[in-house]
């Protein structure tokens, strides 16, 4: 079983519940740590504001000193939404989270028209109609560039809307020390590419993505990935055991 939950969403991006609501989820379900990930400040309509982020701030050490038995982190979402892999966080934003997930999501604002075409056209055009060698490359590079920024922790739901070669995703993912996320509403790779993952000697962590606090530490979708594959349970970085973020390090 997974001892923290690293994804899940509350009422400042678009999960039906408070902040305290998913903090007491995760004291009834027994974790010893969860994180607050809203989405990030590009998302279209769901985002986070800017001015959320102090204000989160606030209530997480508030409930922090009400809840001693769950250490709670804040974290963000961010998208990936770039073909350069850049995360819609400014460095100043970054420094007040202690965790930083990131992952495609179809619904943000784009920084240019250029990349509207070149990244989110063409991922929805692609899912649609088939990806071309050219695009999964595009599409990797932009992953990798993000992993190797040093920004993020986690990549979330890897391949969900945005197909990358996971080789080389992987690759970038152990040698910079940043988690492949097995998402607890969809496993988007197959098989064959999360044994990939698993023989490259990347690491998996293992998150609900939940959207209400009754799915804190929901994780039955990705348990049973992990069951049917028996994936090595050491390198999931949660399963029975705490993670260590490089954010978290500094
Ligand atoms: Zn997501
Ligand atoms: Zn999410």
């Amino acid at each position: 079983m997974i001892l923290g939950d690293y994804h899940t969403h509350t009422v400042f991006s678009h999960g039906k519940n408070k902040i305290e609501d998913n903090v007491a989820s995760a004291v009834k379900v027994g974790l010893k740590e969860v994180a607050i990930t809203d989405h990030g400040l590009r998302h279209v309509a769901f985002g986070m504001r800017p001015c959320d982020i102090f204000k989160m701030r606030k209530i997480i050490d508030k409930t922090q000193e009400e809840t001693p038995e769950v250490k709670i982190l804040f974290g963000v979402e961010a998208n990936i939404y770039t073909s350069d892999g850049d995360i819609d966080l400014k460095p100043c934003q970054m420094e007040n989270f202690d965790v930083i997930i990131a992952g495609f999501h179809k619904i943000v604002w784009p920084r240019s028209p250029k990349d509207m075409v070149n990244f989110f056209w063409r991922a929805q055009w692609s899912e649609n109609f088939g990806y071309s060698k050219n695009t999964v490359q595009k599409f990797t590079d932009a992953y990798v560039k993000a992993i190797k920024s040093g920004n993020i922790d986690v990549i979330t739901h890897l391949n969900y809307g945005m197909k990358t070669d996971v080789k080389q995703v992987a690759q970038a993912a152990k040698d910079y020390g940043v988690f492949i996320e097995l998402n607890g509403k969809r496993v988007s790779m197959t098989d064959e590419e999360i044994l990939t993952v698993q023989d490259i000697g990347a690491k998996f962590i293992v998150n609900s993505d939940a959207h209400s606090c009754g799915r804190v530490g929901e994780i039955s979708v990705p348990t049973a990935v992990i069951e049917r594959l028996d994936l090595n349970r050491d390198n999931i970085v949660n399963w029975d055991k705490l993670p260590e973020f490089k954010r978290r390090k500094k």
